[in-house]
Formats: C-alpha cells, structure tokens, sequence
C-alpha cells in the first residue's frame, strides 16, 4: 500500500471550490511537486496530508489508514512539514529548534545530539551557530534549521510548502544540492509546492500540476516535458523553461 493516497477529494472554503474530485496516489520514497498557479490549490492539497485541512468529500490515507482527525499528533510525528518563512522560534536557540520534537517525544540525550549534529552536518550547517537565535542567521541558514528541525524525527514522509521562495538564487541553488544529498542518503516520501517549474524538475521525480483546484496532468517530469496534457501545460513549459531541455536535469 503506498504511503500517500488521495481519493476524491473536494474542499470548499465559504462555498468556493479550492479542490474539486482530486485522486492521486503519491509515489513512496520519491520527489513528488505540486505546481502551478497561485490559487490553484497546492497548499491545499499538500495540508490534507498532515490533516490541517480536512475534505469536504472524499478521504485521504496515509500510512495505509484513513486519517483519524481525532488523533492528528501521533499522524504529525510521522510527517516533516517546512513552509516558507521556516517557521522557526524567534525566541528559541538554534540547537533547541532543531531538537524541539525529540523533547516533545521523550528522546533520550545521546540519541538527540547524534540526530541533530549528524542532520547539521548533511545541510552543511555549521555547529558553531547551534547558540545563535534565528535572527543571528542568514535567510539560506534560517532555511537549514527548518530543514532539520523538519527532519529530527527522520519522518517517513516530508512536505514542504514553497520552502525556498524567499532565498535568493545562489543559497537556492546550493539548498537544491544539499535537499538532492539528503534524499539520496535518506530517501523518503517528500512531497512538494512550489510554483516554480525549474525548482521542480531539478528536485521532484513527478510533477502534479494543479490548476483551479482541479489535476491537469500528473506524470513523470520527462513526460510533462516531452507530452504536455493541454495548451495550459504547454505554456506552462514555455514560459519557464525558456532555452531549457531534459538534458538540464540529468
Ligand atoms: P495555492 O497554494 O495554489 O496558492 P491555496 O491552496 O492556498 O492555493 O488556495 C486555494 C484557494 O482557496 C485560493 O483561492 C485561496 O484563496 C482559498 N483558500 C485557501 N485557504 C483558505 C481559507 N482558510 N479560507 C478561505 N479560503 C481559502
């Protein structure tokens, strides 16, 4: 049974649509992006999974199980979740960021500090920042502690809302590198918004392109490229990738 599967799922917000009859199953231990227009419904769909948003119609099974809306902890322990803006704790120190979960769940010292500095390292975050507060940091080091404050539980599956948005290109570019590591030394089931089309395919396997709450295409990234479902896809592709090919990704 696959990790992640959304079945007909509609949400509505005050009588608006955001999803509309959404099935998709997510592929287990791989990238998967959302991508599109704002508005379409990506943060939507990436919050059924953790159970922040809860279907109108339709259910969402994770883990093999449709969630329980009534024990939503034990489902959020099993699930990294960064957004943009790191969401870390102002008045928090680095190191107590990054080991925040595993005091909430009881880990033991040892075990803690051989997690998080193993962690630090593989985003390449310096240990010598452990006692800086967020504020001390670079916005590409504020990402790297939401990074492993997201990972500290080694959760099988991983969502990330617009997480590199606001860096800029050069530490986006070098994040993408140390995202692609992490995966290939613990590849887990990650699931991504982004509404960048070049973030997506340099990251994710397969791309869900959603487009006013509704799936316009869900495929590998080498199919959206070389067999876009419609017009939309087409420009889509177009007007991101200019002077791109698939060779760009391999
Ligand atoms: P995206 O992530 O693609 O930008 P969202 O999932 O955030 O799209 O939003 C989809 C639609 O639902 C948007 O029109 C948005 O305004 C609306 N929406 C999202 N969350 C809420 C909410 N909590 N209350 C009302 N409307 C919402």
């Amino acid at each position: 049974m696959p990790q992640i599967v959304l079945e007909n799922i509609c949400k509505y917000y005050n009588g608006f649509r955001a999803l509309e009859n959404i099935t998709v199953t997510i592929e287990d231990n791989a990238t998967t992006a959302i991508v599109g227009p704002s508005g379409g419904g990506k943060s939507t769909l990436i919050q059924l999974i953790n159970g922040l948003v809860r279907p109108d119609r339709g259910r969402v099974v994770v883990f093999g199980e449709p969630i329980d809306y009534n024990d939503l902890p034990r489902l959020r322990r099993q699930i990294g979740y960064a957004v943009q803006g790191t969401g870390l704790f102002p008045h928090m120190k680095v190191w107590d960021n990054i080991t925040l979960l595993a005091k909430l769940a009881d880990w033991d010292r040892s075990k803690t500090i051989k997690r998080a500095e193993c962690l630090m390292d593989l985003v390449d975050l310096s240990r010598s920042l452990k006692d800086r507060y967020p504020h001390e940091l670079s916005g590409g080091e504020q990402q790297r502690v939401g990074l492993c404050r997201a990972m500290m539980l080694n959760p099988k599956i991983f969502l990330l809302d617009e997480p590199f948005a606001a860096l800029d290109p050069i530490t986006r570019d070098e994040i993408h590198g140390e995202f692609l590591s992490l995966q290939k030394s613990e590849a887990r089931t990650v699931v991504m918004v982004t509404h960048d089309l070049r973030e997506a395919l340099r990251l994710a396997r397969r791309l869900v392109i959603l487009k006013n709450g509704m799936i316009i295409q869900e495929n590998t990234r080498e199919q959206v490229l070389r067999n876009p479902a419609n017009e939309f896809v087409k420009s889509l592709v177009h007007s991101q990738l200019e002077n791109w090919s698939l060779d760009d990704i391999r």
